[in-house]
């Protein structure tokens, strides 16, 4: 339907930025403007009152109804309403600049999710609000979402940022892609350049936030020679490090995820020096952080047909996890704090999902189960039900 994307992204008007304080609702300036000043002065009294009694209502401490099984949805969307630069986006209203730019894509999914996160973030009741016009548009992107099937959070994440991703890409045409011989360059050029070329054909606040660019390098057991590839992750999926004895850590899953794996067999790559087929070991390392970076533990055997689930305890830092030892580059500050956990409990036949988020705005954290919102002390964020990490770059790392 390219004439109705059209006339939909002409006439989507330029909305006036979001107030400093979001329970300060235009509506209610009016009316206040328009009374007498003693009827003023007490509604203004009344006002700072019912501002704090709503403030935390809000503050995005709102929930979300379950619309039948959808508690899968549900989570995530708290864990990215309390990304606070995608929450800002969107209530800044600035993907609207980025929709006007764009006519090739059908833009109804991000301003939908941005909608529902201004809804979150401006609602002055305490009720849950319902995510079903949401659902109608990532259902609209993703067939695979329609009906009221319980799904798989991280695969619903992975679709959520694509579509988003999509309708505010920066890009209108996407280059050819040319294939280009960069093995005279060094590592670090051949990874900026690869960097550049990512971004030519994919350019928008999510990439922004969440992509980062993985290297990997293949070395021929023969004769030496390393090949390096580098490719862009929207997020990393851990496989759990099993342990005879104590806990597992996170930093245990990234290097088992990062150790040198050895292709031998069928898997036997072809080296570019000796011309054929050889043993090669093959190791990742991360060339580029993203600002937000979302680690997936693989708890389930499979995402689409779960025969098994490992509730092993990971344990993860909430704050200061420094991946320094996994980056190419040995000078990179790479350390994050944690700001929201998606969460499975249950069995792969029956389970819930809820979200652990540290509100951005008030730097405490709340759990977000379906409709209900309740404080909960930083102790209790981990937990074997941990699903989805999302960390944030420490501002110190970024440069
Ligand atoms: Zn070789």
């Amino acid at each position: 339907m390219p004439s109705m994307r059209q006339s939909y992204t002409v006439t989507v008007p330029e909305d006036p930025p979001a107030p400093a304080f979001p329970f300060l609702k235009p509506d209610l300036r009016r009316k206040s403007s328009a009374m007498s000043g003693s009827v003023l002065v007490s509604t203004f009294v009344g006002l700072l009152i019912n501002q704090a009694k709503n403030s935390k209502n809000a503050q995005g401490l709102v929930g979300l109804r379950n619309l039948g099984n959808t508690c899968f949805m549900n989570s995530i969307l708290q864990c990215l309403s309390n990304t606070h630069d995608l929450r800002d986006y969107c209530l800044h209203n600035s993907h609207r600049r980025d929709l006007n730019n764009n006519s090739r894509a059908n833009t109804a999914l991000m301003e939908e999710f941005a909608k529902l996160t201004q809804t979150l973030w401006r609602s002055t009741s305490s009720d849950a609000v319902s995510p079903s016009e949401f659902k109608t548009q990532i259902q609209k992107y993703a067939p695979r979402f329609v009906g009221y099937n319980q799904q798989d959070a991280q695969e619903f994440l992975r679709f959520l940022l694509d579509g988003l991703h999509n309708d505010v890409n920066r890009v209108t045409v996407r280059p050819r892609i040319q294939v280009q011989d960069f093995d005279h360059l060094s590592d670090d050029e051949k990874g900026k350049i690869m960097w550049s070329k990512y971004l030519e054909r994919e350019d928008s606040k999510v990439v922004d936030l969440f992509v980062g660019q993985l290297k990997s390098s293949l070395t021929c057991s023969d004769c030496g020679y390393c090949s390096t590839v580098f490719d862009p992750f929207w997020d990393l999926s851990l496989p759990i490090a099993k342990k005879s004895s104590g806990e597992v850590s996170l930093m245990d899953c990234i290097r088992l995820f990062t150790k040198e794996d050895v292709l031998d067999g069928d898997e036997k790559p072809t080296c570019y020096r000796c011309k054929s087929r050889r043993k090669c070991t093959k190791k990742f390392t991360i060339q580029k952080f993203p600002k937000i970076l979302v680690l997936h533990l693989k708890r389930f055997s499979e995402a689409r047909v779960r025969t098994s689930k490992l509730s092993t305890f990971v344990n993860f830092p909430i704050r200061d996890l420094d991946l320094r030892e996994f980056a190419s580059e040995n000078s990179t500050h790479a350390v994050y704090n944690l700001y929201a956990v998606s969460n499975h409990s249950g069995t792969t036949m029956g389970g819930h999902y809820t979200a652990y988020c540290r509100n951005p705005v008030l730097g405490e954290w709340y759990n977000f189960n379906d409709s209900r919102v309740t404080p909960m002390s930083s102790s209790q964020v981990r937990s074997s039900d941990a699903y989805v990490l999302f960390y944030e770059l420490s501002t110190s790392s970024r440069m």
